[in-house]
């Protein structure tokens, strides 16, 4: 199940009869093209079959009339090693995501980790080795990009350098350490994007006994890149407070499938209305409390459509094109020199959608028939959807 990162190449792909391409951007989110070509893990032709050199592909698939779109990206998971999460002590989660459609996750945090030390050498050490362990070791061909330090009280900006200069990108979510007030948080979040690091925040309740409350004013102050959950992981803070801080900051607003719904479902249609779709991006903060969620993101998708009734292409890119640009990954959209992260979708068997858009608009996941990363198949039909009308074929 599970495979190290350097495996094969993927030679030359070609993926034809394609029945809706989704693009992951918001702008234009459906394309006007039945074909991808990729080559050795990055798509090299976006278009119609006549207008591209489909010629002496070493591997051919017919989409039959299904949906392809970017592989989704989780921006918010708790890893520790490998496919093993101790939180609900679980096995072969993150293959069982790849299944639901997840191509690409990004770590909050590794904080599940059994004695996860605290002091500073300690802390620091610890995401080196998940940043390289998750380098190194790909749970069902996803990247899982992990080695995200809890901030405690004490770090220095030379602590921000050590970790950038060793391969260090993210912060795990601020406030999960000691460093819980905004003022402190303020100094570390600016030493850590002055280096490349990006940063997350908690917001809202604890999460579990241990944890504390970060409120409206802290995620303020920080200026975090990421407002973490705005939604709560699980409490979230009052619909007031929430609303503020999609008006008064400019950050990712990330919602996620083990926070509060109502306030979800609020938040997205906030920045809607705020004209600023493009902040939105969507993650399941598993494992959690609430368990491993392999179908997270697309639950999280089919309820903001639904329910906040947002069209079900632009939900899409919340998963995919918003949270690459946000995080300046390689994948996330259908461009030329992005990676060939897919996921290949139908309506569900039995939906009452009349198509996969109105299907997930109507409240219903779709149905997966193969995930592609970096241009290899790595399942056909998914073993935890429920199963799509039509599936691809590998010719
Ligand atoms: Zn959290």
């Amino acid at each position: 199940m599970a495979e190290a990162a350097a495996g094969g190449k993927s030679g030359k792909v070609v993926i034809k009869n394609i029945g809706l391409l989704l693009s992951g951007d918001l702008d234009r989110p459906i394309l006007d093209a039945d074909t991808l070509v990729v080559q050795d893990g990055l798509i090299v032709a976006v278009g119609r079959e006549k207008d591209c050199d489909t010629e002496h592909a070493q591997t051919v698939i017919d989409a039959r009339k299904t949906c392809v779109a970017p592989g989704l990206i989780d921006s918010h998971v708790h890893p520790v090693f490998g496919d093993w999460t101790p939180r609900q002590n679980q096995l072969g989660w993150i293959d069982s995501t790849m299944n639901g459609g997840v191509t690409t996750m990004i770590s909050a945090g590794e904080v599940h980790l059994p004695g996860r030390p605290k002091d500073i050498v300690g802390l620091k050490a610890l995401a080196i080795t998940a940043q390289r362990a998750f380098d190194n070791f790909r749970p069902g061909g996803v990247k899982v990009l992990a080695g995200a330090p809890v901030i405690e009280k004490g770090m220095t900006e030379q602590d921000f350098k050590d970790l950038a200069d060793a391969g260090v990108k993210l912060l795990g979510e601020v406030g999960l350490g000691s460093v819980k007030a905004g003022y402190e948080a303020k100094d570390m979040v600016a030493w850590a994007r002055k280096h490349g690091i990006l940063s997350t925040i908690h917001t809202g309740g604890p999460s579990i006994p241990g944890s504390g409350l970060i409120d409206k004013d802290v995620v303020l102050e920080a200026d975090a890149d990421v407002i973490g959950h705005i939604n709560g992981g699980h409490t979230a803070l009052p619909w007031k407070h929430v609303c503020e801080l999609c008006e008064k900051s400019s950050r990712a607003i990330e919602l996620v499938h083990n926070g509060n719904e109502k306030i979800a479902i609020q938040a997205a249609r906030a920045a809607m209305e705020l004209k600023c779709p493009h902040r939105v991006i969507l993650g399941t903060d598993g494992p959690a409390g609430s368990g491993v969620q392999p179908l997270g993101m697309l639950r999280m998708i089919a309820l903001l459509s639904s329910l906040a009734d947002i069209p079900a292409e632009l939900v899409f890119c919340f998963a995919t094109g918003n949270t690459a640009r946000l995080r300046g990954l390689n994948c996330g959209l259908i461009e030329v020199g992005r990676a060939a992260d897919f996921v290949f979708m139908d309506r569900a068997q039995h939906t009452a959608g009349a198509s996969l858009l109105e299907s997930v608009q109507l409240g219903d996941i779709p149905g997966i028939g193969m995930v592609m990363i970096d241009g290899i198949v790595r399942c056909g039909r998914s073993r935890n959807t429920p199963p799509a009308t039509e599936i691809p074929v590998v010719l």
